[in-house]
């Protein structure tokens, strides 16, 4: 991976690229392209072996124009400032392209999750959320879980949280567990979301999603789910799939609950039986119809882009595609579908969610996938739509609609 991409300096790129498109004022464009407010937290930790260990963590907030705050909270080794300011900046234009009444922002600790025990998780998770309560709320920042973060912790935060402020509020944090009032349908909604999403899509490029060929690099939540189901609602064949230790390709297709019970027996995809091992490089590079990043970031870009077959390319994952990728898959027209419309499934229901414990009134899984199905829907044809208006590629498409409507309430406000 080429060391000169900071994940906020690219976020900052694709902002001002549609902001060249949109012809915005100086003046705009710099109140979006900074955080709001940014809180940097050292936090002791009791470790089992009697140490303190000190923990630094992160809550950047970066615009509430819109609503509250929202953003997940990531535990990991190489959590950065930057990282947390562009994950924040994402969720604003996330949360605003599927029409949330919420913000953007996102939390990190620096820290190996694998190398902590229960306890001294659940202590980091409880010292985190004493050292960001006064800036969290479920009408300030509502965080959520992400990267090497559970229900289990989102728990052990919401119960935290009620400690301090003497009082139940459950929509402090969403992506609880069920039992805790998390909602139904959270489980797939990042992949179910990006179903809805390729639905559309494909139904533009007159794609016939049922003879189609699908690549799925990752096979985490994120991308076992978009195998599950991608060929649970339209038939397509996954032909490939992939993890850490590297992919797998079978002609006739991958079956997801042999797959599933393979990685669980052995740990990984490789070697599924009827299937050749294949690199992640490949995997990308295959002559399929759909491809679904759903891994990590920066995995498309100038030196592999035009290698890439697939006519769609579904990002799940965020940040999967560098912007001088993007530029040559718009040339090749190859319809890339960006990741804060794409993903955008997990914090639509997350948002559903936190409307839920606000009313003490919980829906059922049913209604949740068709209101889910209506967001996704809506934001994807927004998108779409402004693609053809401008005549950008979807992503330039999906930063106008995102940014229209941060800019919009953010003048209503009088901020400018
Ligand atoms: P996860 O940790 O559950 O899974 C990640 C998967 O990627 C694993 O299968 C891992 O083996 C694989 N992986 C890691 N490095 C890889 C590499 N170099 N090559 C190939 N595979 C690799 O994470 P997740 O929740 O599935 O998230 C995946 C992506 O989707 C991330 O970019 C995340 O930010 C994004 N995302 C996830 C959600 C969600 O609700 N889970 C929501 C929005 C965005």
């Amino acid at each position: 991976m080429p060391e000169d991409l900071d994940p906020f300096d690219i976020a900052l790129q694709q902002l001002r690229k549609a902001a060249d498109v949109m012809k915005l004022d100086k003046q705009a464009v710099e109140l979006l392209s900074s955080p709001k407010a940014i809180l940097q937290v050292s936090i002791p930790v009791k470790m089992d072996n009697g140490e303190t260990k000190v923990f630094t963590g992160f809550r950047v907030r970066y615009n509430n124009a819109r609503g509250p705050a929202k953003g997940g909270i990531r535990f990991h080794p190489d959590e950065t400032l930057s990282t947390v300011k562009a994950l924040s900046a994402w969720m604003t234009w996330k949360t605003a392209i599927t029409n949330l009444p919420l913000g953007g922002s996102k939390g990190g600790i620096i820290c190996d999750p694998k190398k902590l025990s229960l306890g001294e998780l659940e202590r980091l998770s409880r010292g985190y959320i004493r050292a960001v309560a006064d800036f969290i709320g479920p009408e300030i920042d509502i965080p959520a879980p992400d990267v090497y973060t559970t229900p289990q912790i989102m728990a052990w935060m919401m119960d935290e949280y009620e400690t301090i402020v003497r009082h139940s509020a459950p929509g402090v944090i969403t992506g609880k567990p069920v039992e805790l009032w998390g909602s139904l349908g959270r489980g797939d909604a990042t992949a179910r979301g990006g179903m809805y999403v390729l639905r559309e899509a494909a139904r533009t490029i007159n794609m016939d999603l049922s003879k189609a060929k699908v690549a799925i690099q990752g096979f985490g939540n994120a991308g076992q789910f978009a195998v599950k189901l991608v060929s649970e609602i339209f038939k397509s064949k996954v032909v490939a799939v992939s993890d850490t230790k590297g992919g797998i390709y079978a002609e006739s297709g991958i079956d997801y609950e042999k797959l599933l019970a393979h990685k669980q027996k052995t740990g990984s995809v490789q070697n599924y039986p009827g299937s050749k091992n294949i690199t992640n490089e490949e995997l990308l590079e295959l002559g399929v119809d759909v491809l679904i990043p759903a891994a990590i970031e920066n995995q498309l870009r100038g030196d592999n882009a035009n290698k890439i077959k697939a006519k769609l390319i579904l990002e799940l994952a965020n940040g999967p595609t560098t912007p001088e990728a993007d530029e040559i898959f718009f040339k090749k027209n190859i319809l890339l579908l960006p990741d804060f419309l794409s993903n955008s499934g997990g914090v639509t229901v997350s948002y559903f969610e936190w409307v839920q414990n606000s009313e003490g009134y919980y829906w059922t899984e049913e209604e949740v996938h068709e209101k889910l199905d209506r967001k996704m829907t809506e934001a994807t044809h927004s998108v779409l739509d402004a693609a053809k208006k401008y005549k950008v590629d979807p992503r330039t498409a999906a930063y106008t609609v995102s940014v229209k409507r941060v800019l919009d309430a953010m003048k209503l406000r009088g901020w400018l």
